[in-house]
Order: C-alpha cells, then structure tokens, then sequence
C-alpha cells in the first residue's frame, strides 16, 4: 500500500476520518460501525488517536493494526513520545511495521491528566515531536504526518518560534501535517502563509470539527486551545433541547468553511469522527464535487531535499 506522502505528492486532494480508541463493549460497536460506513467512501486514510496511557494506548495499536489487516483502509498510526523510552517507541513502530501500517503521525503529546502542566520528558525518551519524526524516519520507509496549529500552539512563546519549530518538523523528515482544530479558516490561511514565508511547502492538511453540541466543543475547544466564535457559540446555545436545529446549525457551519479552505487550496481535509460518522458524512457528502477538483501537486519534501 502507498503512502499518504505519495497520494498528496499525486496532486490528489486527500480526505481523511479521526477516530479514538473505544472504552467499552458498546463503543467498539459504534466504533466499527462508523469504520465500516467510511469505508464505502474510500478516504485518503482512517486515523486513530493515541491515549495518554496504558491500557488506552494497547486499544489504539489493536484498533489501528485490525484497521490495517481487517479493511482496505489506510490506517494513520498516532504515536506521542508522552511517558516512553526511546526502545519503547522502537517497540511500537516495529509492531505498526509488523501489521503492514506504513504512516504514523508523529506527536510529542501532552502530560497526562492536565494538557498545561509542565511538560516532563521520559529520562530515556524525546522532548519534541522532532526526535520522533526523526526516529520513524530512521526505522523504516514510513510516511510521515505532524501536527500544525493555525492558533499557535498553547505553549508556544511567539509565531516566530512556533513556526521556527513546525519547519523544523518538516525538515527532520515529515512529509505533511494536520492541524489542530479550529474555527475560523483565516486562521489556517495565516499559518500557511506563515509557514510558506518561512521557505517550507510541506502539505498542511485543515482538520474539520462539526461544532453540533455547544457544551461538547467548548469543553474541546478549551483543552486545545483553539477559539471558538462567539457568535456560533450563542447560535448553539440558542438551540438547546433542540439537537437536531444543533446539529443543523454546526455542519453548516463546517461546510463553509470546508469549501472555503478547498477553494483557498487546502490539499484536503481531515474530519473529526467522535467515532460516529453522521455529521463528517454530511459534510462530506456537501463538498464531495468540490474534493474531486485536483489540488496543487506537492511533490517536495523537506527529508529529501
Ligand atoms: P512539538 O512539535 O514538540 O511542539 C510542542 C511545543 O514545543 C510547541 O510550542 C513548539 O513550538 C515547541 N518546540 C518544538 N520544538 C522545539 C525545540 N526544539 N525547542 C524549543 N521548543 C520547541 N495528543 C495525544 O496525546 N494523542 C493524539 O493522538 C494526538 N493527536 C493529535 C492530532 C493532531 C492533528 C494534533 C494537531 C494534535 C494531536 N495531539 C495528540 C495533541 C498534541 O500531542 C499536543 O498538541 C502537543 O502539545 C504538541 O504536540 P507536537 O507534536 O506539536 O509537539
């Protein structure tokens, strides 16, 4: 199976579904339920997250290799460098390899329990997503994914640094990122050209949350630092006892701006699932004409430069 480097390189515009590793019986039946139903659409890739530890973690290999050996999905393995040694990160990669997963988003990851608490790195391990894009890149002919912020990450001090590092990403290896979520697409539009000024044209993927339950997404929203727009937070909360009016309201809202952001060049887009597919499936099913017009071929990677 190639690569998601290698469809972005093609020019094709990627489309791509986020999911997260189920706690339960019942979950790994609406899980798979939803794996299932996307399937019949054949995206760019599936990702599954990876958790903030133990047995959380296990799901996401199990979850991600069944993608791998059971569908005809291309899985995108989550991997953080959060609480691992070096070898175990070599541990998880060889078995990603193992079951034929040939991407791996690359992660540094948060402190478990509290994303803002300081950030305290494995004695034998990475402190930045760099060393670990580096690490995949040694073991294996891997395409590799990193995350980008259209914000500004929460702990960054400056755009000059945040951006200094994203470049830094790339050129240990990455092959293109997705973003954090966001609301507004003139903040992704910003980072692009941030990021293009900077000399970098590593793909950087939008990711698309449909914003259909106000309190869910506010809760979201705080824990990754991204705004959420007043006058869409009053909407849906003027719509409570009403989900269907919310959800309405919220993949109208991530229509537009999915077709903003196609129209502006993205090279595709990455949907948030919560593990059920109605919501990304409309919008989808919105923008699908749009998708299938090409986007700018990318065929420049800062690893092969
Ligand atoms: P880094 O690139 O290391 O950046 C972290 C901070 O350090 C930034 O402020 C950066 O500017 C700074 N920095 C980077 N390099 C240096 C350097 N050399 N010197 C000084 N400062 C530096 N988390 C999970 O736990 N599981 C997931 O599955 C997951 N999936 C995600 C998917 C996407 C698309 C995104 C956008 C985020 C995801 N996250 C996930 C959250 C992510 O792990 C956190 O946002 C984390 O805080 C940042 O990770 P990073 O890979 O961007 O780190």
């Amino acid at each position: 199976m190639t690569t998601v480097r290698e469809v972005l390189a093609s020019g094709t515009r990627s489309f791509s579904f986020e999911f997260f590793p189920p706690k339960t019986e019942a979950g790994t039946h609406t899980l798979w339920n939803a794996i299932r139903r996307i399937e019949q659409l054949s995206p760019t890739f599936v990702s599954v997250t990876y958790g903030a530890g133990g047995s959380s973690r296990d799901r996401t290999v199990e979850v991600t290799k069944r993608i791998a050996t059971e569908t005809t999905l291309r899985p995108v393995a989550h991997l953080t460098a959060v609480g691992h040694s070096v070898a175990e990160l070599r541990h998880i990669i060889g078995q990603y390899a193992d079951a034929g997963v040939r991407d791996v988003l690359a992660l540094r990851g948060d402190p478990p329990g509290d994303p803002n608490a300081p950030w305290i790195p494995h004695p034998e391990g990475f402190t930045h997503a760099h060393e670990l894009v580096s690490l995949v890149r040694e073991l294996g002919d891997f395409g590799i994914g990193v995350a980008a912020f259209p914000e500004q990450h929460p702990r960054s001090r400056d755009w000059e640094s945040d951006v200094r590092h994203f470049v830094a990403k790339c050129r240990a290896g990455a092959d293109y990122a997705i973003t954090q979520m966001f609301f507004d697409p003139e903040d992704y539009l910003r980072l692009r050209d941030r990021v293009d000024v900077a000399g970098c044209d590593t793909p950087i993927i939008p990711e698309i949350m449909p914003a259909t339950d106000v309190r869910q997404i506010s809760r979201f929203a705080e824990l990754s630092g991204a705004s959420f727009p007043e006058d869409l937070a009053h909407r849906l909360e003027a719509t409570r006892g009403n989900p269907a009016e919310g959800h309405r309201i919220g993949v109208d809202h991530a229509t537009r701006m999915a077709e903003r952001l196609l129209a502006e060049g993205a090279p595709g887009l990455h949907y948030i699932t919560l593990n059920k597919s109605l919501a990304t499936l409309e919008i989808h099913q919105n923008i699908e004409s749009t998708l299938a017009t090409p986007g700018a071929p990318s065929t420049r990677s800062f690893a092969r430069v």
